[in-house]
């Protein structure tokens, strides 16, 4: 299967080979046909799949005809992140098409995002708050809308953007194509989905299962070990681009402090931030000149770094799905990543929910100097007997060896 099979418009496939892509990936296969044909669809994937030029391809299609700067397509998307991504990949995807894209989201003036929708725009990108106030001020007129898309459903509803997204879409045509990806279907995005779409044919990729190309492991210690311990890791694997997550925004910059204070060029991002300190963060940290990016869930969504070669819990998450979301930074595409998580005796009942979500259990290694022992109760074990655990019991002293970097 290659991208010919769709049959794009030949500007549609100078963008697909200016960007490189040779195969679609499952999701973009399962979906691009019945999107072209028309049809809702409900993509259920995880972030790194794919799922954005899923998306974007056929929609380009669909505008290559028709009037030109009328706005014919919508993006919701819930963070800025997501939404700056996805109009740099309209923009490459599209960049032969002559369609034109704007991204719109709060933290930033309005001013300019008012006068290019004057110019004409055909695809809009944005997050829901900004996106109903342009509305509200009559800077957007959203009757033309042919398709809407929405963006990590599951992360809308998660940052309360649910009622905002509702009025939208009660502000645009009732006849139209509706896409809706995410990457988990909690119930309200399920009852959002019965009553917004129209049959959608639904396709599902790996939902909520890390990806196979990751190396997962829980490296046991004491919470006043964590520091010590991420940088012996740190010193340890030959890794490239590193992505930490911790519990809370305060705790982000502070460890990036200590971080750079040991010597690790690192910086974080947190919700706190304005757009363009967090803008200037995430490009030193595409472009290789800081090692570590400290980050909290909200603050990396949208994150979309192919040089990620690890993820470290520096605080286990509290659901694991968010363990499935931050690790999926790492192992894109074609690449091999590797995600570590630091855990203390505390979080051992969330490492059992992630390897009964995972269906595996996340090996345990140990390093010498750090002796802290998790005590796992028998019940637990289940999953740990029958897999990689049982092969690492014996490595009580393991040293990371370069297998694993
Ligand atoms: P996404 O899940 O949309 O965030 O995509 C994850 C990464 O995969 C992005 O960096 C994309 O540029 C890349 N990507 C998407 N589709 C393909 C493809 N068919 N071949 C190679 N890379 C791709």
């Amino acid at each position: 299967m290659n991208f010919n099979n769709f049959a794009f418009h030949p500007h549609i496939n100078a963008g697909i080979s200016k960007v490189g892509y040779v195969t679609p990936t499952p999701i973009q296969a399962r979906t691009i046909p019945p999107i072209l044909a028309g049809s809702d669809v409900l993509g259920l994937a995880q972030t790194g799949t794919g799922k954005t030029a899923a998306f974007v391809l056929p929609m380009l299609q669909r505008l290559m005809t028709g009037q030109r700067g009328k706005l014919r397509a919508l993006i919701l998307a819930p963070t800025r992140e997501l939404a700056e991504q996805t109009h740099v990949a309209i923009k490459e995807l599209g960049g032969q098409t002559g369609l034109r894209s704007i991204s719109i989201y709060g933290g930033v003036s309005t001013v300019q995002q008012k006068n290019r929708l004057r110019t004409g725009v055909d695809i809009v990108v944005a997050c829901p708050g900004r996106l109903l106030d342009l509305k509200n001020q009559g800077a957007i007129d959203l009757r033309n809308i042919e398709i809407l898309v929405l963006d990590e459903a599951d992360h809308m509803f998660d940052m309360g953007f649910l009622p905002d997204v509702k009025r939208i879409i009660s502000a645009i045509p009732e006849k139209r194509q509706t896409l809706l990806f995410s990457a988990t279907m909690p119930a309200k995005v399920h009852e959002l989905v019965t009553k917004i779409m129209d049959h959608p044919v639904t396709i599902e990729i790996d939902i909520a299962k890390p990806i196979d190309a990751i190396d997962h492991a829980i490296y046991p210690v004491d919470q006043v070990q964590k520091l010590d311990m991420l940088l012996y890791l740190l010193g340890e694997h030959r890794s490239n681009q590193v992505l930490v997550f911790t519990r809370t925004k305060r705790r982000a910059s502070k460890l990036a402090v200590q971080l750079s204070q040991a010597g690790v060029s690192s910086t974080s991002i947190q919700g706190n931030l304005s757009q363009s300190q967090r803008q200037k963060a995430m490009n030193a940290f595409r472009k290789g000149k800081i090692k570590v990016l400290v980050a909290t869930d909200i603050a990396a969504r949208g994150i979309d770094v192919m040089e990620v070669s690890h993820v470290i819990n520096f605080d286990v998450p509290d659901t694991a799905d968010a363990y499935t979301h931050r690790t999926g930074r790492t192992g894109r595409m074609d690449q091999t990543g590797t995600a570590f998580s630091l855990v203390t005796q505390e979080d051992l009942p969330m490492v059992h929910a992630i390897e009964r979500t995972m269906g595996k259990s996340l090996e345990r290694r140990r390093v010498n100097g750090f002796d802290t022992i998790l005590k796992e109760s028998k019940k637990n074990n289940t999953v740990h007997k029958n897999s990689r655990m049982s092969r690492s019991k014996n490595r009580s002293h393991y040293q990371p060896s370069a297998k694993h970097s």
